[in-house]
């Protein structure tokens, strides 16, 4: 064969490949959470809508009722007592995220590391801060924090008065997964910068939004996303709310817990 037409071989299947990858790189979002920080606690969007167009996520339930995992198709709606069930197709949400998990790229970490070590360990990684990517931590943790919001009742309270009523629990020699994203910075207000992950143990039976967690060893795999599907709410209280404002950050930070999710200042 001659040099040009294994060059043009390569150029074809590079382009396949790149077609392929980037059919899957989508992040599908509902909302924002600047309207979760400002009460916004009901969605017309169901679980069975969410499922469609991805396999891999997190997010919340219509009242707040709930923590909510995707994982490998499957969503998960974790209560305040930090147990876990199969959400019905039916069930509403105000918040999710989700994508389509390919795993771009894997690595193990054999030994005790902390949470923003592991952190530390994905972003040396990546190709860059400034696109998407969904993360999945398989392991056994030593200690796992996980917070858990109560169900509220309107008149709706603004996030950060919501989760100071919030169930915490300690998982320790917890097997499981955590599922998330790490977001850009200039997401802040559409998503939570930074990492952002939701707990599922092994059993499917216990988990919620993870506060801190010391890994004893485990897998981390990396699905990267260049798309970014925001879908808004076209009715409700979304309308009205206030998304914005100078304080987002302090108040994502302060609903979502410590800021030492998010990546460092460049
Ligand atoms: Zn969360």
């Amino acid at each position: 064969m001659d040099a040009s037409g294994a060059y043009e071989r390569f150029r074809h299947w590079a382009a396949t490949l790149l077609a392929h990858q980037q059919a899957g790189s989508e992040v599908y979002q509902f909302s924002t959470i600047g309207a979760l920080l400002d009460g916004v606690y009901d969605g017309d969007i169901t679980v069975a809508e969410i499922l469609r167009h991805g396999d891999f996520g997190l997010g919340t339930f219509n009242h707040l009722d709930g923590e909510m995992v995707v994982l490998d198709g499957v969503c998960y709606r974790v209560r305040a007592d930090g147990t876990a069930t199969r959400a019905d197709p039916t069930d509403r949400t105000p918040f999710a995220a989700v994508t389509r998990f390919h795993a771009d790229f894997e690595f193990d970490i054999a030994e005790p590391t902390g949470r923003a070590a592991v952190a530390d360990a994905i972003d040396r990684r990546i190709a860059s801060a400034n696109l998407i990517y969904a993360i999945r931590i398989t392991g056994r943790f030593r200690e796992l924090h996980t917070r858990t919001v109560l169900a509220q009742q309107e008149p709706y309270p603004p996030l950060t008065q919501a989760t100071e009523g919030q169930a915490e629990t300690v998982f320790t020699d917890a097997t499981g997964t955590l599922v998330g994203f790490r977001t850009p910075e200039f997401e802040q207000g559409i998503s939570v910068a930074g990492y952002h992950l939701h707990f599922l143990d092994a059993e499917r039976t216990g988990g919620g939004h993870v506060l801190d967690f010391d890994l004893e060893h485990g897998r981390v795999a990396v699905s990267g996303a260049a798309e970014l599907h925001l879908s808004l709410p076209t009715s409700g209280a979304f309308l009205d709310a206030r998304l914005s404002g100078a304080d987002i950050a302090e108040r994502i930070d302060q609903a979502e817990g410590p800021g030492a999710d998010r990546p460092p200042e460049p």
